[in-house]
């Protein structure tokens, strides 16, 4: 049996082929020193942008490729097959912050920023989440205050993906201290010229080793007025409402990309492995649990091409995406359970592919809105 996803072309299947060929055979290899270093190089964001794998979906007077979401998802997933260390890190710059500056900033926004995302010379991140809470987006309390041509940013932010390398990060903050969501504003904060931004040190966390996690700090961080995203205050919360969808199905492709890869080398396994005088896929026990996690794969394959269709006609809804990201997540975590157990004492050892998808699969349920907020989510459309 053999499926294709319905989004995919000769085109793409062109630039997957190459792509996937220069991740295994010229990045991959670094993939230990940057899970020891806490942080992927400079270098392989370059190398990413030269192979059009940055921003793909950009239009080609940005320097992107003029592509789809389909693109943005086809990287995903061979990052996540190939190199699962780059695929968070490239997932929010392409499938986050990139977005934010095309759908919401001003042409001369989008001069300035897409091309060097597209290249690699900027690195995005974006700044949600604070150490009050992460959840409830409209309790945020960084705020921005307007000061001539400029605003002073005053708060912190945590967990911010990509926080120690950044050279470009969204900020969300409060710019009317009276309004609720409607006082949200995102500020495009470079660090480079934002005298008052510091960077705290790159947080230990279980998994997800090659991949920096930051907290901000804004101390009368200088933003000028002209990097308020769209050029008009308020819309921040709305800007994070239209394009959470968008991250929230960028999750469920690494998700299931995960789930097929973890299927795949956990047969491999069980074909090789030996015991009681045969290999371990020939008890039936090894073949049922592979059985299962094969079919539910396929089945959230599936779900997922009928949301990444949606995306490309920019049809995706909020309760899809939400659907999406909760269930393919809670399912990863479960494969990654089962295979992990079929690998014996292996499977808990750091060199083992599965011992580092396992707990790598744990943040997917939390980060782009817990699976219960998105449980919410979908409650409301009941
Ligand atoms: C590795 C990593 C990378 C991350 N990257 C980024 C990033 O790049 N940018 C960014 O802005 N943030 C990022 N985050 C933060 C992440 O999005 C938040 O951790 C997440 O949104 C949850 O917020 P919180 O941690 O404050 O938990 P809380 O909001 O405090 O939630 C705690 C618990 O309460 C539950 N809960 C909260 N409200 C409700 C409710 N109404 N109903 C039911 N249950 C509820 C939650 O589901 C959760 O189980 C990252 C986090 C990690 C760990």
């Amino acid at each position: 049996m053999s499926y294709r996803s319905s989004w995919m072309n000769d085109d793409l299947d062109i630039f997957r082929e190459t792509f996937r060929r220069y991740l295994s055979t010229t990045l991959s290899p670094w993939a230990q020193k940057w899970r020891a270093d806490k942080m992927i190089d400079k270098e392989a964001w370059l190398a990413l942008g030269e192979m059009g794998a940055l921003c793909p979906d950009m239009p080609e007077e940005y320097g992107g490729l003029g592509g789809t979401f389909a693109h943005v998802a086809a990287v995903i997933e061979d990052l996540e097959y190939e190199l699962p260390e780059m695929a968070l890190p490239v997932a929010v710059h392409n499938a986050i912050v990139a977005q934010y500056v095309l759908h919401f900033g001003s042409h001369e926004q989008k001069q300035r920023w897409i091309p060097g995302l597209a290249s690699g010379q900027l690195i995005g991140a974006i700044a949600m989440t604070e150490p009050g809470g992460g959840s409830d987006l409209r309790a945020l309390r960084t705020r921005a205050t307007r000061e001539g041509n400029a605003y002073a940013l005053n708060g912190s932010k945590t967990f911010i993906t990509n926080g120690q390398i950044a050279d470009l990060v969204i900020v969300a903050a409060k710019t009317d201290l009276e309004q609720g969501t409607k006082g949200i504003s995102l500020l495009m904060v470079e660090a480079d010229g934002s005298d008052g931004f510091r960077r705290g040190k790159n947080l230990d966390k279980i998994g997800m080793h090659a991949s920096d996690t930051s907290e901000l700090f804004f101390d009368n961080a200088f933003v000028p007025a002209e990097n308020l995203l769209g050029g008009q205050e308020g819309q921040g919360f709305y800007q994070m409402m239209e394009l959470l969808p968008k991250e929230r199905l960028a999750i469920a492709v690494s998700a299931v990309a995960s789930m097929e890869r973890m299927v795949q080398i956990t047969t491999d396994y069980a074909k090789e492995r030996n015991a009681f005088g045969k290999p371990i896929l020939e008890f039936q026990n090894t073949a049922f649990v592979l059985a299962e996690r094969k079919s539910e794969t396929l089945i959230a394959r599936v779900f997922l091409d009928w949301c990444i269709e949606r995306a490309i006609r920019g049809e995706l809804d909020q309760v899809a995406a939400s659907i999406a990201k909760y269930w393919t997540t809670d399912k990863q975590c479960e494969t990654a359970d089962e295979c992990l157990q079929l690998h014996g004492g292996y499977g808990y050892m750091d060199e083992y592919e599965i011992g580092r998808r396992y707990v790598d699969a744990r943040i997917q349920r939390i980060y782009g809105g817990t699976n219960e907020i998105m449980k919410l989510l979908i409650a409301r459309s009941l």
